[in-house]
């Protein structure tokens, strides 16, 4: 007889909390209001970034841009993941992702995956200096030639696509700098601003950035 029991409850576990915190949704801009959620707290995917959805193992293109509450510095584990006491420090706060998810029954939370999601425009006010920046960031750092890649690609990058890559990942980086020292920005708030840098989302393209004389150059893996 099978040993396996079905879950029809949370047992505080922590595993869904210890795979990375949820993607935030229109419901979910009143954490911002009510000062809840602050925007060190978050972590922009940008629209081409690979992204694993709910059923899938095998990353995909984010098709719009996700916020996200970011991992417990180095870990996935979400930000607001207490671990000593199997906990959220929010909870009574929590997101809406967080409110539905069920590991035994995903019925509710596949219901409202990918819609209605928040993006940094939804959360900086118009009127805030720093939102000409992101727009000139999408603009002149787009991740849309990602879309050409594949994802541990086994055959190597033509020479100019890495060219071309190698430019982006030195005026990303420029970009992020100099928007830091502009805004006098905490760097905390830099993954929420302007995403994850470029040279870091393209290790998952077997892309390693050395730094030479000041740049970065991408060796293929
Ligand atoms: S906000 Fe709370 S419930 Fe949601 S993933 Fe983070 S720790 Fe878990």
């Amino acid at each position: 007889m099978s040993k396996h029991i079905l879950k029809t409850e949370c047992e505080r576990c922590g595993t869904c909390c210890m795979k990375g915190g949820p993607a935030l949704h229109i419901e979910d801009k009143k954490l911002f209001l009510q000062e809840i959620i602050d925007r060190k707290y978050l972590i922009t995917i940008r629209k081409g970034e690979p992204v694993f959805s709910l059923e899938e193992s095998k990353p995909e293109w984010a098709k719009t841009e996700i916020i996200k509450l970011k991992g417990n510095h180095t870990e996935w584990s979400c930000i607001f993941y207490d671990r000593k006491n199997f906990s959220c420090s929010i909870y009574q706060h929590r997101p809406l992702e967080c409110i539905l998810l069920k590991c035994w029954d995903t019925v509710e939370l596949k219901a409202i995956a990918g819609k209605r999601l928040l993006s940094r425009f939804d959360i900086i006010s118009s009127d805030e200096p720093i939102i000409k920046y992101i727009h000139k960031h999408e603009k002149e750092c787009s991740l849309e030639i990602l879309t050409q890649l594949s994802i541990k690609q086994n055959g190597k990058i033509n020479k100019p696509t890495l060219a071309e890559l190698t430019e982006l990942v030195n005026k990303d980086l420029t970009f992020r700098s100099e928007a830091l020292k502009h805004f006098n920005l905490n760097l905390d708030l830099e993954l929420f601003y302007f995403g994850r840098p470029l040279f870091k989302i393209l290790s998952q393209f077997a892309l390693i950035p050395r730094e030479i004389n000041g740049k970065i150059i991408l060796i293929q893996a």
